[in-house]
């Protein structure tokens, strides 16, 4: 059942207080979280946990990435309403719902089937119908539905690759956390001025899930 009562809207207020304090400004990103029920993209069993700041198993060996996170990647991005943004790593669907609340068109990959399929199903019973999803290998992107203004990948990733760049617009965005040592990425923003040139600047330690090549064998 899709219930999202006045237990859970106060709870998520409280998250939106705390990711502020944390330093995000970027009040669309802020309004995203406040609206989107973050409990339904968690088993049941992790109920009481959906709105703490904090990263959950979600299945298949992977997670829902922590709020915080979430709202850090989104706000790099600096999403405009009707832009087209793709995104590596589908999971739960979370990180695609803020998006799509912040009015952008998403395109969103996923490797794992049963993530993907279990996620696609409940995008449309929550009525996302600006989010189209993708079971394949993120590191290709979707050539034939870019270029994108904004690519977020959601999975630590050991190089940017570059069909992933190739896909960006001129003046587009790209967010993604890139392998350091020990289990550690560097997120990493990525601005396209020009045909062949791209400035990136660094932003701060994180830690992900894999980035891992073609389909899973699952
Ligand atoms: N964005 C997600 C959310 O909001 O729940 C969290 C993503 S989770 C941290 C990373 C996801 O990337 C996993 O679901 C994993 O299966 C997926 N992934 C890993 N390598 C991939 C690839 N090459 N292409 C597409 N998805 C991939």
């Amino acid at each position: 059942m899709l219930e999202d009562n006045y237990r859970h809207k106060g709870l998520r207020k409280k998250l939106v207080d705390t990711i502020r304090a944390k330093g995000i400004k970027d009040e669309a990103v802020l309004n995203a979280i406040n609206n989107i029920p973050r409990h339904l993209f968690l088993d049941s069993s992790f109920l009481n946990f959906a709105y703490q700041d904090q990263a959950f198993p979600i299945g298949s060996g992977q997670t829902i990435s922590q709020p915080y996170t979430v709202a850090f990647q989104t706000e790099l991005l600096e999403v405009a309403k009707g832009e087209k943004v793709l995104e590596v790593g589908t999971g739960s669907g979370y990180q695609a719902c803020v998006l799509a609340e912040m009015g952008a068109k998403v395109f969103t990959i996923e490797r794992q089937k049963k993530l993907f399929d279990k996620t696609k199903k409940l995008l449309e019973n929550l009525k996302y119908f600006s989010i189209k999803t993708f079971y394949g290998d993120g590191y290709k992107g979707l050539p034939t539905f870019g270029p994108f203004d904004k690519v977020i990948v959601t999975a630590g990733a050991p190089v940017v690759p570059n069909d992933l760049l190739m896909q960006l617009k001129i003046g587009g965005r790209l967010v993604i956390p890139v392998d350091l040592e020990n289990d550690y990425q560097e997120m990493i923003l990525i601005k396209r001025v020009s045909e062949t040139e791209y400035e990136r600047q660094s932003h701060g330690k994180f830690r992900f899930v894999p980035l891992l090549s073609d389909k899973a064998r699952d």
